[in-house]
């Protein structure tokens, strides 16, 4: 195991160690062959507040800051599991928290933090427009006290496992838009009602378990009350909310990181080839060496970027370098733990080839790596904008 003396947050790690131990190899790898969604352990999560903990006191969660949240959802990627099956419903109330009226912030936190309301689903990406989400068209018209909602969404995770969802949609066409950005509105759709009346939704099976959906929107009517904040706004609600979920994503890149030094430190050390352990040999010992580096150098950005999200100082260039350090370390730890499994890495019954397809998702979404280089290249270091 690795030196843990300097984290942070040790009682709530040491709790969540506790419950995943109830959700050990086994019970991931039998959802993972039916892409099953992990009831059980979200109960449990949900039971204990670990998902609640972002949402102030007033509306029933801890009011803990975004780093509270890193470590429970490193610890779980850490212990074997997965959070990409609720990580959601820790940040996606963050829009209606910063932007919400005192109805609506009224009406839904407080159930967002029992989990009698799960708001897990965040609806933005289409299929003509990921990267570059102003070419979204799904289209919301005003007609009278309610939208008409028409178009598509594409990946769409946990959206059969949410009974909200926050909805990004244009309610002004691109092209009439002053800006790009400008145009584009935030909806919370009611799943419960929404769906059989002009909402449809369509698993999408992936290589790794995920719950990824496509949703077909035909002419379904969300009430004006529901929309969030000012109509037109609705890109820049957003992006405050993607830098709480680039910064937990990166968490739990680190928790995998530390799954596979973990795993294969163990294994290097028990694993006797040529009369002696694998671990002895110095081609064995270097890449987990690596693994550990790039890891630790990775978590001093993820905390660097909670840092700065907590204090409520501009962070998304932060957010997205721990995204890219994050998920390259899990990614390099994840390839080490296959190597130095041998054979034995692409058993089911190690996980490791599991977790090495789960953490691959992480350098395409929630936003790739090369968006994230163009970001710093243009706006860091003022290089021309190729687009
Ligand atoms: C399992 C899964 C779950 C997801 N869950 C959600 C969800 O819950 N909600 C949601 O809204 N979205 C979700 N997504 C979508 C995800 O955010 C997008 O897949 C991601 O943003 C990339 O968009 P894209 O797939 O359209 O790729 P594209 O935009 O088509 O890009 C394809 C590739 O080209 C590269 N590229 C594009 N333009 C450039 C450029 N100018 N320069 C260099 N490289 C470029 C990209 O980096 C990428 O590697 C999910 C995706 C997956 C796979």
């Amino acid at each position: 195991m690795l030196n843990d003396a300097d984290q942070t947050f040790p009682e709530i790690r040491e709790a969540v160690r506790r419950l995943c131990a109830r959700f050990p190899g086994p019970y991931w790898r039998a959802l993972d062959r039916e892409r099953a969604y992990p009831t059980e352990f979200v109960a449990a999560l949900t039971e204990a507040g670990f998902l609640s903990v972002l949402i102030p006191e007033d509306y029933g969660g801890s009011g803990l800051g975004l780093s509270a949240g890193a470590a429970v959802l490193e610890e779980i990627h850490r212990s074997g599991g997965n959070g990409g099956a609720c990580h959601a419903q820790m940040y996606t109330m963050g829009v209606v928290l910063r932007y919400g009226s005192p109805a609506q912030k009224a009406a839904y936190l407080p159930k967002v933090a029992s989990g009698e309301l799960r708001l897990q689903a965040f609806g933005v990406t289409e299929p003509d427009a990921g990267t570059d989400t102003t070419r979204i068209t799904t289209f919301a018209r005003r007609e009278g006290e309610a939208y008409v909602v028409n178009g598509k969404k594409l990946w769409i995770s946990r959206a059969e496992h949410s009974d909200l969802m926050v909805l990004l949609c244009r309610t002004a066409p691109r092209a009439e838009a002053a800006k790009p950005s400008d145009g584009m509105s935030v909806l919370l759709v009611d799943m419960r009602q929404a769906v059989g009346n002009g909402l449809t939704i369509r698993p999408v099976r992936t290589m790794l378990n995920h719950a990824t959906t496509e949703l077909f929107f035909e002419d379904l009517k969300v009430p004006v009350a529901n929309l969030i904040g000012q109509e037109g706004q609705g890109f820049r609600y957003i992006l405050d909310g993607m830098n709480a979920e680039r910064i937990l994503i990166a968490a739990e890149c680190i928790g995998d990181a530390k799954f596979f030094i973990d795993r294969a430190s163990a294994y290097a050390k028990a694993r006797e080839v040529f009369g002696r352990p694998i671990g002895q040999n110095q081609g064995v010992q270097f890449p987990i060496a690596r693994a550990y580096v790039q890891m630790t150098a990775a978590n001093l950005m993820v905390e660097h970027a909670a840092a700065l999200f907590e204090a409520g100082r501009p962070c998304g260039t932060e957010a997205n370098m721990a995204k890219l350090t994050a998920s390259e370390a899990s990614w390099c730890a994840a390839d080490m733990a296959l190597q130095t499994h041998g054979g034995f890495g692409f058993a089911e019954d190690y996980d490791i080839e599991r977790k090495f397809r789960e953490t691959r998702l992480y350098q395409v979404a929630p936003i790739s790596t090369n968006l994230i280089l163009s970001h710093v290249a243009t706006h860091v270091l003022e290089l021309p904008k190729s687009f």
